[in-house]
């Protein structure tokens, strides 16, 4: 080979060196084109040659490439044993030649020549031939800037091997992570359309990335948020580039599952949106094993029922709400009488089944927002909330609900194959607030339960003595203001109304219950529990009947023709669909002229419901009847429904009467009235005067009727027809 043939190898070796980034390639394709133009037949390369230090030694090297039919390319890539001469010397005598390739393990007698390159501080090259290859020059000069090319081509691959080997590390790293994680793993385009999703996004929503991929992860929404949670989901991932929280979704096969989801917004350098990523893992299981803790934590396993600790709990909370609110609330302590003969004769699974539809038939008995808890054994507490801030008031509702489950519990039970019957004693302590301790509550109510059993089983008792006492005598009353009608104990007492010029035009009728231990019992004491108990309904019917037929009477009189009556009339009773229907009824049936009978109606009943209210006086007053509003002034006193109301007259209550002439302030409310009245065109009338310097003040003031002791008390009719005549 000469020079000029030298060039285009050179050429070809240096474009071949230059097009390699990675040292093995770059290696291999070298020592194939030295081959291809040189009369070598093989070779090898070793890198990081250290230098030889015995003449005669073996020196272990790392055999990096090598090309050509031998039995060393076996070994790349592992260290090899050959000698020093070979690796660190150029070409010597022919015999020692022979003898260096003889020392190569494998080649013995193929080859007979060899060349070695040295590549500057890198490595060494050595091509094998069968003979000696005949050139003008010595190779190894001819390749010197080559093999200097390559030395710095070997620098830089490395170093780029090594770049690279970093990167796919980590490339292969974050692939696992991403395939091999337990967390779903969703990664949109700027726009939200979904582009990549992992194994656990597919196992846990059944989408492949197939199936959702160009979609919008909104195609997986449950439904069960509404329209603002998602603004702020996406206000938060604008504003702040994340979001997590809890989120409802729907997997493929349509079940809505509880997951975990952070949203993360993915940016290049210069701020340029490029994807967002969501990240999510199923809760469902969490949630359910949060919900079974609960269970364990706070219910009675057998009854379902809250537990002693549930139960303190929400006891505590009804003091504090109770402390807001002002209203009273009870606890209930009941116990089954007689429970352990049940579970000694027929057997714990018996006693189980009885407590557990004592349970069911407990819990049926309360409102919503009422607990039952199961403390154990036989023990049962309920808590009822929100009752009445008068504990009158609030310890009669505790006694309703607490007869009402007396009553319930009382009922037989089927127990598997007997019907067996069971009852409770119950006690019942009020609170309010966190006037008592909670302890204090529960062990009142405990005692009362006690007291109960010692009564006789199957009682209620209240833990307190007077609230018993109270209770017991109100329980007394109702039973006989049921029998109050029959046994003809009501009476009708009568209170004149007067003009200006103190001539009577007409009476309000006043109910009055004639016991026949108690004496005259006044309608305060009554009416509110007749209201409670429905009774009203008969009783305000009586009354109406009564007062019609006493107009009827009246009408064949000179003296009384013209008399009209005030009828009260109460909410229970004016809100029933009939009401209209029995007035009718009842004006026809008497014959009285309907012009002559006024209603009194009181603000609470028209703000019930102002509608059927309107709607009623409509009726009635096309038949002729009149309104009047009573305790006018002490109510909610909205002029708003006012106007809308076709009212007669308006009854200044008694409260502003009693000091009109002292308090400056009643003055002023009872001036208004009248004069609103008179804008309104409604007659006043005031009621309770008991003074003529009250008569005289609301007749100057424009108030032209009253009622009140000044000119007569409420009386029976006999009373009253005389007082008629005195007149
Ligand atoms: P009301 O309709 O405001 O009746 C006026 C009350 O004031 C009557 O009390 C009457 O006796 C009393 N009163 C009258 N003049 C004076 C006075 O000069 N001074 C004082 N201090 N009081 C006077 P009563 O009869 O005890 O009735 C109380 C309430 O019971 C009535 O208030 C009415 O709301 C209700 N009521 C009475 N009878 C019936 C009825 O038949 N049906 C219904 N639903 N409620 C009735
Ligand atoms: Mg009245
Ligand atoms: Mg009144």
């Amino acid at each position: 080979m000469g020079r000029d043939d030298v060039l285009p190898v050179l050429y070809d070796l240096v474009v071949t060196i230059g097009s390699e980034i990675s040292v093995k390639p770059l290696l291999t394709r070298t020592l194939q084109r030295l081959l291809y133009h040189t009369s070598f037949s093989a070779g090898f390369i070793c890198l990081d040659v250290s230098p030889c230090e015995h003449e005669g030694g073996v020196v272990e090297v790392h055999l990096d490439a090598a090309v050509g039919d031998f039995d060393l390319i076996g070994e790349i890539g592992k260290p090899i044993h050959l000698p020093c001469a070979l690796i660190c010397r150029s070409a010597g005598r022919e015999d020692e030649q022979a003898a260096l390739l003889s020392a190569l393990r494998c080649t013995q007698t193929q080859y007979k020549a060899y060349l070695r390159l040295p590549i500057d501080q890198c490595g060494v090259i050595v091509l094998l031939a069968a003979e000696i290859p005949e050139t003008d020059l010595p190779l190894t000069t001819m390749l010197q800037p080559v093999l200097s090319h390559l030395a710095k081509a070997i620098v830089l691959c490395r170093s780029n091997d090594a770049s690279t080997s970093v990167l796919v590390k980590q490339r292969d790293m974050l692939e696992q992570v991403f395939e091999s994680s337990y967390s779903s793993v969703m990664i949109t385009d700027d726009q939200g359309n979904i582009i990549e999703v992992n194994p656990a996004f597919t196992r846990i929503t059944g989408y492949t990335l197939e199936e959702v991929r160009g979609r919008n992860p909104h195609c997986m929404a449950s439904g069960r948020h509404d329209k603002q949670f998602y603004r702020e989901m996406w206000s938060d991932i604008t504003e702040a580039g994340h979001w997590e929280g809890e989120i409802w979704n729907r997997r493929k096969d349509g079940e809505v599952f509880p997951s975990w989801l952070s949203i993360n917004q993915i940016r290049d350098k210069s701020g340029k949106l490029l994807h967002y990523v969501g990240t999510s893992s199923d809760i469902t299981k969490r949630k359910e094993a949060e919900a079974q803790i609960h269970q364990l934590a706070f219910y009675d396993h057998l009854t379902q029922l809250p537990n002693r600790r549930l139960l303190v709990e929400r006891l505590q909370q009804a003091f504090s709400v109770g402390t807001r609110s002002g209203q009273h609330g009870a606890v209930l302590f009941l116990d089954l009488d007689n429970f352990k003969t049940l579970n000694d004769t027929k057997g714990h699974d018996t006693g189980d089944q009885l407590l557990v539809e004592v349970a069911k038939r407990l819990d049926a008995c309360v409102r919503e927002g009422d607990t039952v808890a199961r403390l154990g054994g036989d023990e049962f507490v309920v808590i009822l909330e929100s009752l009445s801030t008068t504990s009158d008031e609030a310890a009669a509702q505790a006694d309703m609900v607490a007869e009402k489950i007396r009553d319930e519990l009382s009922r037989p039970y089927q127990l598997s194959n007997h019907i067996h019957y069971s009852t409770p004693s119950i006690g019942v302590v009020l609170f309010r607030g966190n006037l008592q301790s909670l302890d204090d509550v529960l062990k009142y109510a405990d005692t009362a339960m006690y007291q109960a059993k010692t009564a006789g089983r199957n009682t209620i008792r209240f833990y307190d003595p007077v609230m018993q006492a109270a209770i017991e005598a109100r329980a007394e009353l109702e039973e006989d203001l049921r029998h109050a009608l029959e046994r003809d104990q009501l009476r009708l007492y009568y209170q004149v109304q007067m003009d200006s010029r103190r001539r009577p035009f007409g009476a309000e009728v006043l109910l009055r219950w004639i016991h026949p231990e108690r004496g005259l019992i006044p309608p305060a004491k009554f009416i509110p529990l007749a209201e409670e108990t429905g009774l009203i309904v008969p009783i305000g019917l009586w009354v109406l009947q009564t007062a019609c037929a006493q107009l009827r009477l009246w009408q064949s009189k000179e003296l009384t023709r013209d008399l009209t009556l005030a009828v009260n009339v109460s909410a229970k009773q004016f809100r029933r669909p009939d009401f209209v229907k029995q007035v009718q009824r009842t004006l026809v049936e008497s014959g009285a002229r309907p012009a002559l009978l006024k209603l009194e109606l009181t603000e609470s009943i028209v703000l019930e419901n102002v509608e059927d209210t309107i709607s009623k006086m409509r009726e009635l007053k096309l038949l002729g009847v009149s309104f009047s509003m009573d305790d006018f002034g002490t109510g909610y006193s909205s002029l708003q429904y006012l106007k809308r109301l076709p009212l007669d007259q308006i009854k200044i209550d008694q409260s502003f009467v009693r000091d009109i002439a002292s308090d400056p302030n009643d003055a002023a409310i009872v001036q208004t009235i009248i004069a609103m009245s008179e804008v309104m065109g409604l007659l006043v009338i005031a009621e309770g005067v008991e003074t003529e310097e009250q008569r005289e003040f609301l007749d100057l003031r424009g108030c032209h009727a009253f009622q009140g002791y000044l000119f007569g008390k409420p009386v029976p009719l006999e009373e009253f027809e005389v007082q008629l005549k005195g007149q």
